[in-house]
């Protein structure tokens, strides 16, 4: 078996496409290599030998020491130096490298073959004796922490105790002497933790290097990271053994880091940091600030001390042609190390690099255009969860902040304004033209007008489906939610949180995206939904199969989410209109009635207005489909809260405040989410569904008659758990239809469907199907159903629950594809065998999660709905499961 692969020279026995044997940093090393790239010659010790060594009561193959000794032959043969050799060593560099980068893993030890004899030849050969004292003291310093496990501050300790008796504060005031005494004093150290001398003997020290890479695949921090990142044990890490290049052997030299693009902006410029006469480890560590790569970034920066560009022209060139190369070879922008010693560039490492949403739309869409990548891969260039970032007011990353609270980051996008902690408050001070977020301990129907005037919205309570969330994330208003160390109390004007009061009047800022809570006004910026954007979005659609609806039940929801891109409205809840103005009143006229008749008067006030509604959402939907669900919540909600609420309402309906009370108390339940909701209203009440479904057969015909569209509206029915339930309810909205066309002398088609978000609708739904055009998934509900969690109250345990890894994510956040979606699975064939064409769709707030638009995608459903600023994320996201 072949364990080790050599690179170096224009040669390499890997390539880039081999990541799983050689890990992402050897593959890469490889690749460079054959590309004829400046790469100091090295070796990869494969993964395998890392799965062999656990699997092998840690022991490594038999042929791994003959294969490391002709590859480490290899490197000195091409350097002209040999390993352990007293005259002219060789050094390397030992660094682990899993398939893709694990921060936790032990990751590189510098300098490996120093010792008291080698490192009196690298003083002579360097003709600098406090380099070479100063990298072997940095070695003892690093062999001991990473491989040896004694703790650097030990070293750190020792060099602060020289430097006073030598009465300096600098490093930079250290000799070779000084180097050479500390470097002794190191070693010492070391011995007296272990107990054992420092290892001297280079093959010993580079044995005892791999094995610590080997070791650390199972340290605690490494398994912590790849349960989170969800990385398989199996992967194991490769190491590789690099012969050692110096940045710091004199102003010749340097080291840095660097992209091929601005990984903030996209802007198709270099963009890096290089510190002259420093190893690697010194730019990242922060001791010295590093200096601009390109003048043009210097400049910007105002910035005096010289970039790269200025200071090593002729490198900076060579490099440029590098970046350049790597670019179009790997058709990605690169994150990119390298060196330069006495004047010679050196690349120690590339791979494709991290960026914001903003950067990775602008690269991918202008990577297409050069045709240096297709659309196809353009589209899965970009994270639709990422979009989020672009649909919505972020942050001015550069603007201080002064954070109050935490809280979940629930509908994303920031705002600033006055705290308010009233709905009315709320929409009084928004007509006065002031900017305001409303803040709650939690949110109900009632509050619908104040979250709407509202620049943002924050509660102390309720997780990513509570009331504020989802209403939030329709409306586009940010929201943090569940903000659980905040006391409110709004009758008194002021909220705390650990002891610091913020009061009604003063302002802060929310950041929804991050769950951030600052006090003050932090500036925020506007999202430029620009050429790019709709370039990218037009790619996806040209290559998704599922369509994208939204969930809107506003005119102004609905023209938004058009402007995104909806295809239709896949729900539109009606209920949401019933807390409009006046409407409340004659909504609760109808709750409150005794009889039939009552009911029906109240009714009939309430069928004009949505009728209008619905004619003000078939106009702006122009014959696209609009699913709307007849009335779901249980029927308390309606009711007034306050105590000198229920006054008005009393004499707004002509009933005493103690009747009042007495039915307010009637309709009180102690599950109300399983209890008098959804289709059980519409078979108690049908005189609620009929008002409903005449109004939109109603707005329907108007809006054909004045726009010469073709609506047709599919009618859906919520909470239904069995195939009766359907049927009565549909021959209710059939023989409403006949009627109302009779009246009109006119008709429309239309669809009556359900929805499914109970257990028991999805094992039953083979029947059900029999009564339904349609089937829309409502996995808010199922989820709660089939786990058994209540969507209001989840937030206080299911963070730990994801914490311990019982749930990988938020159930009501990604869909449980195992579970709930089985479910789903279930439901959708069952539905499909009694009618083949029977269309599905999915309405719960997964439908914009890009995991679940995949899952909804493989199960086959037509579209998914969402609230309307995720509407780009799921098309995006479908395109994405297409490809
Ligand atoms: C659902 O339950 O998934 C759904 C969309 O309905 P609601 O959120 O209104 O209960
Ligand atoms: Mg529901």
């Amino acid at each position: 078996t072949k364990w080790v692969y050599s690179f170096g020279d224009g040669a390499a026995d890997g390539s880039a496409s081999m990541k799983n044997l050689l890990g992402g940093k050897g593959a890469n090393l490889a690749e460079m290599a054959s590309l004829g790239l400046p790469v100091p010659p090295g070796l990869t010790i494969t993964t395998e030998v890392c799965t062999y060594y656990y699997a092998n009561g840690r022991e490594y193959p038999a042929e791994l020491n003959d294969q490391v000794e002709a590859a480490i032959a290899a490197i000195e043969k091409s350097v002209g130096a040999v390993f352990g050799d007293a005259d002219n060593p060789l050094l390397v560099s030992v660094r682990s490298g899993a398939r893709v980068s694990m921060p936790g893993m032990m990751d590189t030890v510098l300098n490996l073959g120093l010792n008291d004899e080698t490192v009196e030849g690298l003083a002579a050969n360097s003709e600098n004796p406090r380099f070479a004292w100063d990298s072997y003291r940095r070695f003892i310093q690093m062999y001991s922490d990473v491989v040896l496990g004694v703790d650097h501050y030990h070293f750190e300790e020792l060099i602060e105790i020289h430097k006073e008796e030598k009465g300096v504060d600098l490093d930079t005031d250290l000799d070779a002497d000084d180097w050479k005494t500390l470097a002794h004093a190191f070693k010492a150290k070391t011995e007296e933790e272990l107990g054992e001398p420092f290892p001297q003997d280079a093959r010993e020290q580079l044995w005892g290097a791999i094995t610590a890479v080997f070791g650390s695949w199972h340290i605690e921090r490494a398994k912590v990271y790849r349960k989170l990142n969800n990385i398989p044990e199996e992967w194991g890490t490769a190491v590789n053994v690099q012969a050692m290049v110096f940045g710091n052997m004199g102003d010749t030299s340097a080291t840095g880091v660097a992209f091929t693009r601005d990984p903030s902006t996209g802007e198709n410029e270099y963009y890096g940091e290089y510190l002259i006469n420093a190893q690697g480890e010194d730019v990242v560590a922060g001791i010295r600030t590093p200096q601009y790569l390109t003048k043009r970034a210097r400049i910007a920066a105002e910035n005096t001390a010289p970039s790269m560009e200025e200071s090593m022209p002729e490198v900076f060139k060579q490099l440029a042609d590098v970046f350049d190369k790597l670019e179009k070879h790997y058709r990605d922008m690169q994150d990119i190390e390298f060196t330069v010693q006495h004047g010679k560039l050196w690349m120690l490492q590339t791979r494709s690099g991290k960026r914001t949403a903003k950067a990775a739309l602008k690269i991918a869409v202008e990577m297409a255009a050069d045709g240096l990548i297709d659309e196809k891969t353009a589209v899965l260039r970009v994270e639709p969860a990422a979009l989020d970032q672009l649909l919505h007011p972020t942050l001015d990353p550069d603007a201080p902040r002064d954070i109050y609270t935490r809280g979940l980051p629930a509908s994303p996008g920031a705002a600033s304004g006055f705290v308010v902690f009233d709905s009315d408050e709320a929409e009084i001070m928004a007509k006065d033209g002031k900017s305001v977020i409303l803040c709650r301990v939690e949110t109900s129907p009632e509050d619908i007008h104040g979250m709407h005037a509202a620049k943002g919205i924050l509660t102390a309570r309720g997780g990513m489906t509570s009331h504020a969330a989802v209403v939030a994330r329709g409306m586009g208003r940010p929201c943090v939610s569940g903000a659980g160390q905040l006391r409110i109390d709004g009758k008194e004007g002021v909220m705390t949180c650990m002891g610091r009061e913020v009061k009604e009047g003063d302002i802060i800022t929310i950041d929804g995206s991050t769950g951030e809570v600052m006090v003050g006004e932090v500036k925020t910026l506007q999202p430029e939904l620009s050429g790019d954007f709709a370039k990218l979005m037009g790619w996806a659609d040209k290559y998704r199969t599922l369509k994208v609806r939204t969930n809107a039940d506003t005119p102004n929801d609905t023209a938004t989410a058009r402007e995104f891109g909806a295809e239709g409205i896949g729900l539109c809840r009606t209920e949401h209109m019933f807390f409009e103005g006046e409407r409340i009143i004659a909504v609760r006229q109808m709750i409150l009635a005794e009889d039939l008749a009552g009911r029906k008067a109240a009714l009939a006030k309430l069928l004009p207005m949505q009728r209008s509604d619905f004619e003000e959402i078939f106009k702006i939907m122009h014959g696209l489909p609009v699913t709307i669900r007849l009335l779901d919540p249980p029927l308390h909600e309606f009711m007034p809260r306050e105590e000198d609420e229920f006054a008005d309402v009393a004499s707004a309906i002509g009933i005493d405040v103690a009747a009042l009370k007495r039915r307010a108390s009637d309709l009180h339940e102690f599950n109300p989410m399983l209890g008098h909701r959804g289709c059980r209203l519409g078979i108690t009440y049908p005189e609620i569904y009929e008002m409903q479904a005449r109004a939109i057969f109603e707005a329907a015909i108007a809006v054909v008659e004045e726009t010469g569209d073709t609506v047709v509206p599919e009618i859906m029915i919520p909470l239904v758990a069995t195939e009766k339930e359907l049927a009565m309810l549909r021959e209710r909205v059939d023989a409403t239809a006949k009627a109302v066309f009779k009246e009109k002398g006119k008709k429309v088609d239309y669809l009556v469907g359900t929805m499914i978000e109970l257990p028991r609708a999805a094992l039953r739904a083979a029947d059900i199907a029999k009564a339904a055009d349609f089937f829309s998934f409502g996995t808010n509900d199922l989820t709660q159903t089939t786990i058994g969690i209540s969507r209001d109250d989840a937030g206080r345990f299911l963070d730990e629950y994801v914490k311990k890894d019982i749930f990988a994510q938020d159930p009501f956040v990604s869909i449980d594809q195992e579970g709930v979606g089985e479910l789903v699975k279930i439901g959708a064939e069952r539905g499909r065998s009694t009618k083949a064409d029977l269309k599905l769709g999915i309405c719960g707030e997964h439908g914009g999660d890009p995991a679940s638009v995949e899952f909804c995608h493989n199960v086959g459903l037509d579209y998914v709905s969402c609230s309307p600023f995720r509407v780009p994320i799921a098309r995006l996201a479908a395109a994405q499961a297409a490809l």
